[in-house]
This record gives C-alpha cells, structure tokens and sequence, in this order.
C-alpha cells in the first residue's frame, strides 16, 4: 500500500521534502497556509534570487556559524554545487554573477518555482492551499484550518517546514511555536537575522541622506570585517554589508546595550595617503569641498561631520583616521518583521540525524524554522533546500 506524507508549509524547505518524497514513491500532500505556495521564495526573486554561491563547501560552511558542525553533513549530500545541478535541471540556466553569487539566467523566481510546482504535479504531489496548521486532534492527527472550516489529515510521515517569523506578510510568522512547545519541544528565541540597524541621526543629517546609498566601505564589527554596499536610512543603516554583520552586531548589542560597526570609508586607500591628501592647502574651499576633491564627498563626509561634529578642528592625520575607521553607534536590530531572515527556532537538539522531533517521532522538520542562520545570499536557500532533501528521505527511509 502506498503510505502518505503531509508537508506543513510550501516554501523552498517544505517543496524539497515534498519532491524527495513523492520521488521516493510516496502519496504526498503539501498543505500551505497562504493562497499560493513559495510566497518568500518569489520575493527573494525580486533581488535576483541568489540561490547559491559557486565555492568550496569548506568555505560555504564558514557562514553558517555556531550551527557549523551540524548542518555540515546536511550540506555535504546537498551543498552548493547540487542546489545549482537542481536549479539548472528545472530550467534556470544559473550563472556565477559578482563575489561568487549565482543567479538564475532570468533574476527571477517565478519561472523557476512554476517548473518546479510542474515536476511536484507531475509526481502526483497534491497541493491543499489557504490550508493552516493549528495542531493536533483527539485522535492525535494534524488539524488545519481551512476556508469550509477545520479538517483532519491522517498521514504515515509529517513534515514541518514553517519557514521563520520574519516578512509575516510572505506567510512564516512563528505563530505556530506554542503547538509544538505544548508538545514538549524546545525552542530558541526568534530574533532578527540579516536586518539592518537603528542609529541615531541628527534630524539635519536623516533629511538629506535617507534613502542615500553609501558607496563601498569596509565595515568591521566584532573582529570581521566585510566589504561592500550599505544605504543611510531614515533610523539607520542597512544593506549587505551590514545584514552580513548583523549577527555578530546583534549579538554585541544584546550583551551591552549598544555595539560600534567601524566603517573604513576609503577601502582602497592607506591612512597615510589620504592623510598627505588631507593636508593640501585648503585656501578658501569648504570642508566639503575639500574632503570631496580628497574622494570624501557626499555622504562619505557628511558622515565624518555627523560623527564628528568638530571635524573640521581636525588634523589631516587625525581626519584621516576617523575616515579609516569612522565609529557607528549601533542602538538595536530593525524589528522582526523587516529582517530579510530569523534567528532562532526549533532548538537542533531536539531533532535527530534525520530531522525528526525526538519528542515527535514521525514528525520531522525542515528550514528556518530550525535555530541555525547565516548570511543571506545563497546561503539561506542552499540550506532550506539540503534540510528539506534531508527531512524528505528520512521520512521516505521510515516509511519502508
Ligand atoms: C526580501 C527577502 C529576500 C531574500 N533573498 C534571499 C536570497 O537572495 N538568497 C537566500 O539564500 N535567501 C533569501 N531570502 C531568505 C529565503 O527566502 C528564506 O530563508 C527561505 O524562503 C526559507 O524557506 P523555508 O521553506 O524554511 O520557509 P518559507 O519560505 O518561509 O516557507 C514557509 C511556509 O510555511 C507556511 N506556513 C507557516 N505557518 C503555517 C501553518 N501553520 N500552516 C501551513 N503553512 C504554514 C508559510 O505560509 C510559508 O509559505 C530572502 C528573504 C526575504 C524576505
């Protein structure tokens, strides 16, 4: 007899599992709260869907953090160079863009999702949507509540792959952590992963640089520094370089309060030089002025008089410094709902080899909703995809 699988949630986890399974022969259902599966996936397309990175696995693992050792045997069966194999076997046509990030050909990933739904359809993969999970019966099956009213759904496997509590909007919103805490399973805290950060800006300064992309800077934090693009926003800072910051910036903050994100506004050039450039007679010119024939205009220097309100007392060494390492007080992580991803989740103890809720047995889990991060671009996807694979065999394993 055919045995059937439920997959809770129809993101990039839950549709792994849901293809690994049907692919293994079993009678799969994909239940999603949302009117359409994939709704977090389609808005990572927006920024061109970078589903992976073309590097090593030894490199690529170096993202995922105190979570390193135990994804490392997921990712090692399901890494980069097979989410990238998957992606091109459903029609991407990937390509390695800038700093090893790869992209479908089409930036987008709507084509990528409807081959994808096609090959589930294909394999017999029912999709129930509008379809949300609220726990379990009497009889101990999943219950849902769906729009002709609440329904039951036996199955021989279940797959939970909720997504986090970040962008609720997309449909992951965490709300379903009492049903499984009630349940014994525990849980890490969410908290907000790849966000950007308050700062607090002179009312002058937020009304002329919000929205004002800061131009390539190096910003360390906490003993790392990254290399990159970041934008002034109305309450902050925010973009990739700092989201590829945020864990360590947020965790700073959360031991003392507040935490320095130390930018080094002119990456390419040594303080010394910059220091001699400093020094040429001003003669009549602004301090603007002058710091922009130096490479320090725009927001580069308005930046410098914001930290430094006597910037302009300043000695061409000592501008130099600041410019070197310009430090940003960082108050708090943006809230929850704006970061890109969560931190927190399903605590890895609580699952076994194959994914599955020791306190749950048929019962696995897949994706963020399990307490791993790391830095998106790439590495997010890559793993959601290599925890639902795994999920999905070891369901189909212990279905016979
Ligand atoms: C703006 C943005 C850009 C991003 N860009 C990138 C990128 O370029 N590269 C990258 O690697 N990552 C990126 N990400 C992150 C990536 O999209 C997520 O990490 C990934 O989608 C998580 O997959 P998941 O399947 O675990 O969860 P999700 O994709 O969140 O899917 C979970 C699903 O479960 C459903 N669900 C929740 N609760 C219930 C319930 N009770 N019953 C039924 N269904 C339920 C939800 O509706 C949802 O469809 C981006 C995220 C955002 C928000």
């Amino acid at each position: 007899m055919t045995r059937s699988a439920l997959i809770v949630g129809g993101g990039p986890a839950g549709l792994m599992a849901a293809e690994t399974l049907a692919a293994a022969g079993a009678a799969v259902e994909v239940c999603e709260a949302m009117p359409t599966p994939g709704r977090k996936f389609l808005r990572a397309g927006i920024g061109g869907l970078n589903l992976t990175r073309d590097e090593d696995l030894d490199s690529f693992l170096g993202h995922y953090g105190a979570a390193r050792a135990w994804i490392a045997p997921y990712l090692a069966a399901f890494g980069p160079g097979e989410a990238r194999a998957w992606a091109d076997g459903l029609g991407a046509d990937t390509f390695t863009g800038s700093s090893r990030r790869v992209f479908p050909r089409a930036m987008k990933a709507a084509p990528l999702l409807r081959a994808w739904l096609a090959r589930l359809s294909g394999l017999g993969v029912a999709f129930s949507p509008r379809c949300r999970w609220t726990g379990w019966d009497e009889t101990g099956a999943p219950a849902f509540a769906t729009p002709q009213g609440p329904a039951r759904k036996a199955a021989d496997a279940v797959v939970l792959a909720l997504g986090g509590a970040s962008w609720p909007r997309l449909g992951g919103d965490g709300s379903w952590t009492g049903l499984l805490a009630a349940r014994g399973v525990a849980f890490s805290p969410w908290r907000p992963a790849n966000c950007g950060f308050d700062v607090a800006w002179s009312d002058p300064f937020r009304d002329k640089f919000a929205g004002t992309p800061l131009p390539t800077a190096t910003f360390s934090c906490c003993g790392r520094a990254v290399r990159g693009a970041a934008v002034i926003t109305a309450t902050g800072i925010e973009g990739g370089a700092v989201y590829a910051l945020s864990a360590p910036l947020r965790d700073a903050i959360a031991n003392g309060g507040t935490a320095e994100l130390t930018l080094d506004l002119a990456p390419d050039r040594a303080e010394a030089a910059l220091a001699r450039a400093l020094a040429a007679p001003r003669g009549a010119k602004s301090l603007s002025t002058h710091l922009a024939r130096c490479g320090l205009g725009g927001v580069r220097g308005a930046l410098l008089r914001e930290i430094r309100r006597d910037a302009a007392a300043l000695s061409p060494a000592a501008l130099a410094r600041l410019a070197k390492a310009l430090p940003l007080t960082c108050l708090r992580p943006r809230p929850l709902a704006e970061a890109i991803s969560s931190a927190g989740g399903v605590a890895l103890t609580e699952v076994d080899g194959g994914l599955m809720l020791t306190a749950l047995p048929g019962v696995f889990c897949a994706g963020e909703m399990l307490d791993w991060e790391a830095p998106t671009g790439g590495y997010l996807l890559t793993a959601c995809l290599s925890l639902g694979r795994a999920a999905g065999a070891a369901a189909a394993a212990r279905l016979g």
